[in-house]
């Protein structure tokens, strides 16, 4: 990447494909390659086959899994969907209650909202303000009639991360299963879902420097953890999510995955060494709040809010640094995000959120031309700020 054009902070929305990756996809495409369909009975056919079960071992071993487990789709969106409404409709004769919190990506959060309009009913947990699940306040949510909670492991906004071992031995005792939306952890921080209490996992290859487009979704192999599928047609993934497999993503997550599996604790140590720069270069700057846990979150993520700025000209006053703002995903939107005022930031601390992702090609250079203009972009920015928008209190 030429540095004088971007500097890329954004790890946490999407991470470039490694070239290895990129390579081994190309060789799943043309003529000379394994472009056959998956499900053809023949010997091209059966060469593609065997390309996405190897796959399907790579990235089970990932995450502790079974091969069989794993389910291909398209994302991690499909893998909520599919996870929160195949559960729900399966295990309806055990009730309609649902319990899920409102710092979820959306792909969760709308789903439930979907659910809801159609007779379910929802519980939404607050986090407590670090963004952390309060565990005895979830014990007390769960019902007789509770069948399914929905609780992420890395939140993509904060770096939150949730104790999903205590999460799923609370919904273990209470027969309740447990969704994990894992897209931010996956590859980051080792999972094993054959020893943590998880029954139902989804997971993205953008977020771990595969390609965009696929996913899947992990399903605990037992009687009571079954899942109706959404679509139909062709019976593939053990009848679960049906089409034409795409060879080429799957050979790319594949080997993503076993790539990020090698690099997982050096990748590790390289990005907490770039947080605790880019947050020691900054946090001498008065009126600043971190969103989410100062420690002990996922490193990759640095959140934080300016009092007396506002978020959209600190935004172009950043630029060539590519981050998030508080509005996120819903940048578009230009209501700010939902997710920190779940915290208790109000709206004008949200607006001023900038989500800073930190990757494994992120350097310190990326970091400190980042740290220049920040510290640059808020000294200038409440210059011109009215008074009335810079707030006493300092957290
Ligand atoms: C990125 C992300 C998703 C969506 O994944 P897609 O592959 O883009 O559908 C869902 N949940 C979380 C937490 C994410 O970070």
């Amino acid at each position: 990447m030429n540095p004088n054009e971007f500097i890329y902070l954004d790890y946490a929305a999407t991470t470039p494909v490694e070239p290895a990756v990129a390579a081994a996809m190309a060789g799943a495409l043309g003529i000379d390659g394994n472009f056959g369909n998956p499900s053809s009975n023949h010997p091209l056919g059966r060469k593609s086959l065997q390309v996405v079960e190897h796959a399907r071992e790579q990235l089970a071993a990932l995450i502790g899994a079974s091969a069989r487990d794993i389910v291909w789709t398209s994302g991690a969106t499909e893998s909520d969907n599919m996870a929160i409404i195949g559960a729900a409709r399966f295990r309806s004769s055990k009730g309609m209650h649902l319990i899920s919190m409102p710092v979820e990506h959306k792909a969760v959060t709308d789903t439930f909202s979907a659910l809801a309009a159609q007779g379910y009913e929802v519980t939404w947990l607050s986090p407590k303000s670090d963004g952390l699940l309060d565990l005895g306040q979830f014990e007390l949510a769960l019902r007789e009639d509770t069948q399914l909670a929905s609780i992420m492991y890395v939140n993509n906004e904060t770096g939150a991360m949730q104790d999903i071992e205590a999460i799923g031995s609370i919904c273990r005792k209470h027969n309740v299963l447990l969704h994990v939306d894992a897209a931010q952890a996956v590859g980051k921080t080792s999972i094993d879902v054959h020893k943590m209490p998880i029954d139902l996992l989804s997971l993205t290859a953008h977020k771990f420097y595969g390609p965009k487009g696929i996913g899947a979704l992990y399903v605990a192999d037992r009687p009571d953890c079954k899942i109706e599928p959404l679509l139909f047609g062709g019976g593939h993934e053990r009848g679960m999510r049906p089409g034409t497999l795409p060879v080429h993503q799957i050979c790319g997550i594949g080997l993503a995955a076993e790539i990020a599996q090698q690099r997982m604790t050096e990748d590790w140590l390289h990005i907490s060494a770039l947080r605790r720069r880019l947050w020691s270069g900054i946090r001498e700057l008065p009126g600043l709040h971190i969103n989410g846990p100062a420690e002990g979150g996922f490193p990759g993520i640095l959140n934080v809010s300016a009092e007396g700025v506002d978020g959209e000209s600190l935004m172009l006053a950043l630029q060539p640094v590519c981050v998030a703002s508080g509005s996120a995903c819903n940048a578009r939107s230009g209501e700010s995000s939902y997710v920190l005022r779940a915290l208790g930031r109000d709206d004008h601390l949200a607006q001023s959120a900038i989500r800073f992702g930190i990757g494994r090609h992120s350097s310190e250079q990326d970091i400190d031309i980042a740290i220049e203009r920040y510290c640059t972009a808020i000294t200038t920015l409440r210059k011109f700020a009215p008074p009335a928008a810079v707030q006493e209190s300092s957290a």
